[in-house]
């Protein structure tokens, strides 16, 4: 049974549904995370162009709009710092976004308050490095708390969007549907930040053979599952190319604490083509190619612990 129906009606539609249009054609030219200078291309609207976004404000709403927010965005500060990322560490099926500054009544923050009466659809434009951001659409503001200054944040799917006025929302069951894609954009974001995280460590090549194709490289865990949530830690991470991470994960090769690599011994003691004689046995006994910043070395506790699984299961 419905259980609310929209209090009012967006009328912004049109325009949000301008700015959808043209991320889902950006994202499908330069993937899933948009650097920022195709972000500021912005997208046009009955022939105006207009922006999704600007450098300064995290919330924002083009002039053109009258109700709500069109996006929001979160940013990773430059070099020396580490990205937190508090949101994802959470089991929770939302995002929390802080206002701006401490005054829940200023312009910006009411941009939040009415995308939130409105149940206006809107982009949530995550950082996962400088410069770099992961747009979610359409996201909702589901919660405004004035007292933790904090807005709750859920993604919805495309799916789910329909012209104001013309649908009945049953408020239960789009807060289940929502968690669960919320939950399952974190994870999402979680990879992606890990992935472009230690392939920066490594610079982009293989920490076995130093292929440096970014297209054939992958962000190994050494050890499976223990960072799915919380800050994507590049010491459980290797930059392999796809034969290597596929042997290590395979156990087929195995990487000693000090950080050595060695074949089992059902590789080296087969004979075979040049694949395995220069791909795989020429690196028996070999060091991997560690990060230059030693905080982004692989942590031996987990090398360890991978290496122990190696030996058991190589034996
Ligand atoms: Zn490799």
């Amino acid at each position: 049974m419905p259980t609310s129906t929209l209090s009012s009606t967006d009328p912004d539609w049109p325009i949000r549904q301008a700015a959808f249009q043209q991320l889902a054609e950006l994202t499908r030219l330069h993937g899933a995370l948009l650097p920022w200078d195709v972000l500021t291309q912005g997208f046009t609207f009955r022939g105006e162009l207009l922006y999704f976004a600007t450098k300064a404000e995290g919330i924002f709403r083009p002039r053109q709009m009258r109700g709500g927010a069109l996006s929001i965005k979160t940013t990773v500060p430059r070099r020396g710092r580490i990205p937190r990322y508090e949101d994802l560490a959470s089991d929770d099926g939302a995002f929390f976004y802080r206002f701006k500054g401490g005054d829940p009544g200023n312009h910006s923050n009411q941009l939040l308050a009415r995308a939130k009466d409105l149940q206006a659809p809107l982009i949530y434009f995550y950082g996962v490095e400088p410069g770099m951001y992961r747009p979610i659409w359409p996201a909702y503001i589901s919660r405004f708390d004035a007292r933790t200054l904090t807005c709750e944040v859920m993604a919805d799917e495309s799916m789910s969007l329909e012209p104001p006025g013309t649908a009945l929302h049953d408020a239960t069951a789009d807060r289940i549907r929502r968690g669960y894609i919320t939950v399952q954009a974190k994870k999402r974001i979680h990879q992606e930040a890990f992935r472009l995280h230690v392939l920066h460590a490594y610079e982009h090549r293989c920490a076995i053979c130093r292929l440096p194709r970014p297209e054939l490289l992958q962000a190994a865990h050494i050890l499976p599952d223990r960072d799915e949530r919380g800050v994507p830690a590049v010491p459980n991470g290797l930059a392999l190319c796809h034969l290597h991470h596929g042997a290590f994960d395979a156990d087929l090769l195995g990487i000693s604490p000090n950080g050595r690599i060695e074949l089992s011994r059902e590789l080296r003691d087969t004979r075979d083509g040049p694949t395995l004689e220069h791909a795989l046995k020429a690196f028996d006994g070999q060091p991997i190619q560690k990060p230059v910043r030693p905080d982004q070395w692989p942590r031996e506790a987990f090398l360890e612990e991978r290496y122990a699984r190696f030996l058991r299961r190589a034996a």
